[in-house]
This record gives C-alpha cells, sequence and structure tokens, in this order.
C-alpha cells in the first residue's frame, strides 16, 4: 500500500530540507525521506562552512544575522534559524609545500570588518541539521527516516519511490540524495555525464593544531604520494579546533600517507600538528562527474549535490534546494489551476543559466587539479614565490580560479624569463579537464560503476 503526497522528497540534507521547507510552507503535502536514522546527525565529512559568504555564489549572496541568529539568503528572498556557534572565516590561503603562500584575502584587514569582512563561516551542521529539520516540520513536512530508497518510477502523472518495505507516490519526486544519486543513476540522468575521477577523504576534528592563523581556511598540495594528495583546514567554531581533511582523486593514495605526510614529514607543516588532538575522525568518498544538464525528466527534479559536479557546496545546495521546492510548489499549482506551466522551466534555466553556464565546472575542478598541472612541488614553491600581493579576499571556488588565472598571466612574462620550463605545465590549464585528468581517471576506471 502507497502514501500519497503532492511531493516526496528524498534526501534530508541541506537541499531536501530547504526543498521541503518551501514546498511544506505553501501548503503542499510532502514527504521528505532520508537513510539515515537521525537526520540531525553528520555521518559525512563536510568541512562546515558557509561559502561565499562576501561575493555572490550561483546569484545569491548570503548574510547571517548574527542577532537574529538566521541565515539569510538574500537574493533568493529566504531564511533560517541557526542557534548554534559561529566562527568569521577570514581569508583563504593556499600554501606551497614549502610555505609559501596564496593568499586570498589578508585576515588582518578582513576582521577589522568583523561579519562584513568574512569570506565564509563556519559553524556546526549538526545544529544547523537540527534547526532545519524544525522548521521543516513546523512548515507541515512528514519526515520518515531509516527508509534507504532503492527504487524508482515515473508515471504521465506522477513518481513512485520505494525502499525499506514502504512505497511514497508523488505528483513529483525531488531527488535531494546527494552526490552520486541513485535516483539519478536509475532514471538514466547520468547517461551523459563525463566521469573524470574519485574524491577520497580522511579528516579529523582537531585541537592544538599550531597553524600560523586559526580563522582562515588552509590549503595545500603534496606530490609526495604515489599521485597529488591534498589538504583542506577549516575552522570549526568552537574554540581554536579545526576541521582538517586530506584528499585525492585518485584511488591509488592512501589517504593515512597523505596524512602522514602533512602531518610528520613535510618540514613546513609537520610543525603545526606535533601536539594535534585528534578528536573525531570522519570520511567521505564518491565519482566526479560532470554535471547534469537537464535537471528534469517524467516528474522528477533533481536539486542540490544530485546533478552537480562533484558538489554546489552547502550554500549551492541550499539556494537550489529552495529554488527546486518553490518550483515544484509553483508546479503543483499551476497543476490545479489549469494554467500553462512555467515553475519548473524557470528551475530549468535558473539551473542552465547560473549554474551550468556561468560557474564552469572545469573551473570549480581546477582547485583539485592544480597538482596535476604543476605536477612537481617545487613548480608550486617557485610561483607562489612570485606573489606579491593578496589576491581578493574570496571563498568561492570558481572566483578563485579565475583570480588565480588572472595572477598567472600576470606573472608569465617573469616565468618565461626565469622558468620557461614551467610554460608547456601552465599552457596545460586550459586544457579539457579530461586531458588534465587523464591518469588518474585511467586508474579509477576499473573501480568505478558508470551509467
Ligand atoms: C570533504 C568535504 C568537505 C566539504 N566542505 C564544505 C564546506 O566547507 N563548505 C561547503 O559549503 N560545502 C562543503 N562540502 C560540500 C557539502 O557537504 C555538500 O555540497 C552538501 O552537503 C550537499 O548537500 P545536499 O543536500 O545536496 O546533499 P547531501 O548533504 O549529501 O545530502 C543527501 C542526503 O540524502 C540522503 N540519501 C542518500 N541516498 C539516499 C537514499 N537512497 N535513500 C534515502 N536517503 C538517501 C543522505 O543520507 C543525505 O542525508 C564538502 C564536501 C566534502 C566531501
Amino acid at each position: 500500500m502507497s502514501q500519497k503526497y503532492d511531493v516526496v522528497i528524498v534526501g534530508a540534507g541541506p537541499s531536501g530540507l530547504l526543498a521541503a521547507k518551501a514546498i511544506g510552507l505553501s501548503g503542499f503535502k510532502v514527504a521528505l525521506i532520508d537513510r539515515k536514522s537521525d537526520i540531525t546527525r553528520l555521518d559525512r565529512l563536510c568541512g562546515q562552512t558557509l561559502v561565499s559568504m562576501n561575493d555572490y555564489y550561483f546569484g545569491d549572496i548570503i548574510n547571517y544575522n548574527r542577532q537574529g541568529k538566521r541565515i539569510a539568503f538574500l537574493n533568493s528572498g529566504f531564511s533560517f534559524k541557526y542557534d548554534g556557534p559561529v566562527k568569521n572565516c577570514n581569508a583563504w590561503h593556499i600554501f606551497s609545500p614549502n610555505g609559501n603562500r596564496l593568499p586570498f584575502g589578508l585576515p588582518e584587514e578582513t576582521r577589522k570588518k568583523g561579519d562584513q569582512g568574512a569570506v565564509g563561516i563556519s559553524y556546526d551542521k549538526e545544529i544547523l541539521f537540527k534547526c532545519l529539520l524544525e522548521e521543516v516540520e513546523e512548515a507541515g513536512v512528514d519526515v520518515f527516516t531509516g527508509i534507504n530508497v532503492s527504487e524508482v518510477s515515473t508515471s504521465s502523472d506522477g513518481a513512485k519511490v520505494s525502499g525499506g518495505g514502504q512505497v511514497f507516490e508523488g505528483s513529483y519526486v525531488i531527488a535531494a540524495d546527494g552526490t552520486n544519486s541513485r535516483i539519478a543513476k536509475l532514471l538514466g540522468f547520468n547517461r551523459d555525464r563525463t566521469f573524470y575521477s574519485y574524491l577520497l577523504c580522511l579528516g579529523w576534528y582537531m585541537r592544538n593544531v599550531k597553524a600560523p592563523e586559526l580563522d582562515i581556511l588552509m590549503s595545500s598540495i603534496t606530490q609526495k604520494t604515489v599521485a597529488p594528495g591534498l589538504m583542506f583546514v577549516f575552522p570549526r567554531p568552537y574554540e581554536d579546533d579545526l576541521n582538517v581533511a586530506f584528499l585525492a582523486l585518485d584511488p591509488r593514495v592512501k589517504l593515512e600517507d597523505v596524512a602522514d605526510y602533512f602531518m610528520k614529514e613535510n618540514p613546513f607543516f609537520s610543525q603545526w600538528f606535533k601536539d594535534a588532538q585528534l578528536l573525531k575522525k570522519y570520511a567521505a568518498s564518491q565519482y566526479i562527474y560532470s554535471p547534469v544538464k537537464e535537471p528534469y525528466m517524467d516528474r522528477v527534479l533533481l536539486a542540490g549535490d544530485t546533478g552537480a559536479c562533484q558538489e554546489l557546496e552547502n550554500s549551492g545546495a541550499m539556494i537550489s534546494g529552495w529554488k527546486a521546492g518553490s518550483a515544484i510548489a509553483a508546479a503543483l499549482k499551476e497543476d490545479k489551476v489549469g494554467m500553462q506551466a512555467i515553475g519548473i522551466s524557470n528551475y530549468v534555466d535558473w539551473w542552465k543559466s547560473t549554474y551550468i553556464e556561468k560557474c564552469p565546472h572545469e573551473a570549480y575542478l581546477m582547485n583539485f587539479a592544480m597538482p596535476y598541472v604543476l605536477d612537481r612541488e617545487e613548480d608550486l614553491d617557485y610561483i607562489f614565490s612570485l606573489v606579491k600581493d593578496p589576491l581578493p579576499p574570496c571563498w568561492n571556488p570558481y572566483a578563485a580560479m579565475n583570480h588565480m588565472g588572472q595572477l598567472i598571466q600576470s606573472l608569465i612574462p617573469t616565468i618565461q624569463k626565469e622558468r620557461p620550463d614551467l610554460m608547456p605545465k601552465l599552457a596545460k590549464m586550459s586544457q579539457p579537464m579530461t586531458e588534465v585528468l587523464e591518469v588518474t581517471t585511467k586508474a579509477c576506471k576499473p573501480l568505478a560503476e558508470f551509467d
């Protein structure tokens, strides 16, 4: 016997929760389903920052209302309560292996502007889930936990999902089941996507890390492992704690080796971790594909990371979730009134123009692929040694790559003179990502299950 709803949403991450809130507030009947038994539990490594607080991101700009304890998306016109701790992230610095810095913003400057100088905020995602879940329940949404959706079918007037012996039917389904979505796969959304690589992540909440600043985002790379490894350091909103993640695209890399390299072997970084206490361990893994270009098919709409290249980030997942929910609410109203349907096509247009066209996924992937372009640690040490002025403050993966491209352009005459051997490597930055990541893609392929 199936349970009938106007909309069934699969996945109660940031995108599914915001979609559920938008539709619930409109008065339609919504089921929100997640495989987790407790939606507020974080079971996957996340930096727990909101990216891009000082810049437009997917057409939106985000503000943290400290007094009212709300996070507001000013252009889309939604906000939600977040009553947990917050720490401003006051810059993003990429370090070369010997410690030379590429600074996106100087914290000594951005700190002076207080909340309006922050490039991002760090928060506690479990508290954010709790706050969002309360709002979703207040909006009248029926929440079902512990249901792993394993099947989906569609018809001309609705879609059906099932898992754990339960069946849910809706006039529409929103797939918000995250990166490597099962629903997207089952319905054939992955057919035209390009597979690039894995993304494997291991990390810890840490205390007593002696990093030079504890209120900025930091990242670096190593070439000392079998294939490149990366480190991302995110401030936590609790005292001076940090969230430190080690990443690789290539499954031949052992993440423990990446962690050991940064924490024990590299002369610059190992000093930071001498007295570090490892508090809690997290991991994440996924395949990286190019994004879905048509996020709607047969009464199923994709929201958040479900259709994204690797991820939209929490900020993008929330924007996309809210917009997907609003689009489906509009579609339901259109169906009931008998109007011409434009709600969903508006969302699809937004997805294509704001995400696919203005935020090219290849620029995003360059955040991970840089060590495949400059493939010796010394190369990055040298290029970063040329950086004299800070780049604009940002915690926005698209804007950062743009600023970096401009910086490298401005350094070309010097590099040409001093290190002409780097020119062919830098030219690789404008090659298709399939070529940049070719070796890694080949290493992943035998292990990947494609559609
Ligand atoms: C290492 C790492 C660090 C990151 N750091 C940051 C950061 O600092 N800032 C930032 O903005 N973003 C960051 N992100 C990205 C961010 O975590 C995601 O973009 C965001 O969580 C996407 O939200 P979502 O709702 O689309 O998907 P998810 O958060 O993945 O939620 C999907 C939900 O669907 C559920 N689900 C999945 N399959 C099923 C199924 N079959 N049946 C039922 N339920 C299902 C899952 O349990 C989950 O609750 C990071 C990601 C990684 C991997």
